[in-house]
């Protein structure tokens, strides 16, 4: 795990070179903890650690980014961890959560009723050495985390910058490390996602609220996690024309988003675009073999 190995890289060809648009590679600092999940996860685990704190405890869905992002990251700062997963026990276990038991972590399932119940959960497992992590690195700690990945390389010439929303969680990190200058954009990556824009809010300070960001809600695919075939060939394409991997829950509907977009005339033709990668590429190996092409 090394943020040196994150670069910019230029795929305007996406656009047939109308429009300069780069990519910033946060996928490539580590296929597990992958782009945003250690920015987010940085200063959890600096205060768990602060704190005296043995464990790290979260939330997640069995293909979670999140989830096994903490199981690796923990381990390598010595942690234990633990997670909390969404749903009964499957007889088989998906390769993220056999990956996340591998790197130490100790699995607890629990119903899809009980886990939107999380304060519930905490308080059924109250332990002073645990340091408890929202879901997906929610939280100002995560969006401040999450404001390294614009300063990690110089992204001053940029105008627009986007990116994918989940939680929201990295977009209030870029919007608090961007310059006047330069809009953040979102594509949410759930459908009907309204309350987002208030979570994003809250991750903000009365100031950061007024600076220049829009989230959009057109490039979902059908909801989270959902994809046509459409999406699949557009993400073989990309690897195929600029070998650039895409994962299908975020960064494909990502940039699939900034194409359609640009096509439409959002962007003028002068603008510096700047795609954040922010990794997920783990979660590929829900596909079948031969789907995809890299
Ligand atoms: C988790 C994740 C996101 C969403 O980040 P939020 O901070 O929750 O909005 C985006 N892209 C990838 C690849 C992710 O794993």
């Amino acid at each position: 795990m090394n943020i040196n190995n994150i670069y910019i890289q230029d795929i305007s060809a996406l656009l047939d070179n109308i429009l300069n648009i780069n990519i910033l590679r946060a996928d490539v600092l580590d296929p597990v903890v992958s782009g945003n999940k250690w920015f987010k996860l940085q200063f959890y685990v600096r205060d768990a650690i602060a704190a005296g704190k043995t464990t790290l405890a979260t939330f997640g869905g069995p293909y979670s980014n999140h989830i096994i992002a903490t199981a690796k990251y923990g381990a390598n700062m010595g942690l234990n961890t633990v997670g909390f997963i969404r749903g009964e026990k499957p007889t088989t276990l998906s390769p993220t959560l056999t990956d996340a038991i591998q790197h130490g972590m100790t699995l607890h399932f629990v119903s899809r009723e009980d886990f939107e119940r999380k304060e519930k959960i905490i308080s059924h497992n109250q332990d002073p050495n645990w340091a408890w992590i929202p879901e997906g690195g929610y939280g100002i700690t995560g969006a401040e985390g999450a404001k390294s990945m614009l300063t990690i390389k110089d992204t001053s010439s940029y105008d627009t910058i986007i990116c994918a929303v989940g939680t929201g969680t990295m977009m209030a990190g870029l919007i608090k490390a961007a310059a006047p200058h330069q809009k953040i954009i979102g594509l949410s990556v759930l459908k009907n996602n309204i309350s987002i824009d208030a979570a994003i809010k809250a991750l903000l300070t009365e100031d950061e609220v007024n600076k220049s960001f829009e989230i959009i809600h057109d490039y979902h695919f059908g909801g989270y996690a959902k994809l046509t075939p459409a999406l699949i060939d557009f993400m073989n394409d990309c690897y195929n024309k600029m070998e650039l991997p895409l994962d299908f829950v975020y960064t494909a509907k990502l940039m699939y988003g900034a194409q359609n977009l640009a096509t439409k005339g959002k962007f003028e033709p002068s603008s510096k675009i700047l795609v954040i990668h922010s990794g997920g590429l783990q979660g590929n190996r829900s596909f079948k073999k031969g789907t995809l092409t890299f």
